[in-house]
């Protein structure tokens, strides 16, 4: 899959704060983290959870984990992610909530995503 087809699939359907045409030089570690991924496997599935089954996922002890791991090594964390910042109702980005979604379907674990840091 070329970047620009992962950039439709995972930042055009998952991330909330993606805005076509802007600058996409410099990418957040949830991006770069699925990226590596998919050197690894062979498909990623893209679909979302509904809304309720995602707000779970939010609350899981993988997306604390991942907030640990993930969040700190992000280029976006320091001054422009308001989840990271952990602003009351801020969401995370799409790759966030897509290896958030693996962890919790058991695809991966926290130490493979640590291995891509
Ligand atoms: S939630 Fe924010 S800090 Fe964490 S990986 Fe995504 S953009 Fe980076």
């Amino acid at each position: 899959m070329s970047d620009n087809d992962l950039i439709q699939n995972l930042c055009g359907t998952w991330c909330s704060y993606y805005k076509p045409g802007k600058d996409e030089e410099l990418a957040c570690k949830g991006f770069i983290v699925v990226k590596q991924m998919m050197r690894n496997m062979v498909t990623i599935p893209f679909e979302k959870p509904d809304e309720s089954d995602q707000a779970r996922q939010l609350l899981s002890d993988s997306a604390a984990r991942l907030a640990s791991s993930l969040c700190p090594v992000c280029s976006f964390s320091a001054e422009d992610c308001d989840f990271a910042d952990r602003l009351e109702g801020a969401r995370p980005c799409g790759g966030f909530l897509l290896l958030m979604q693996f962890m919790e379907k058991k695809t991966v674990n926290i130490d493979d995503i640590r291995q891509l840091l």
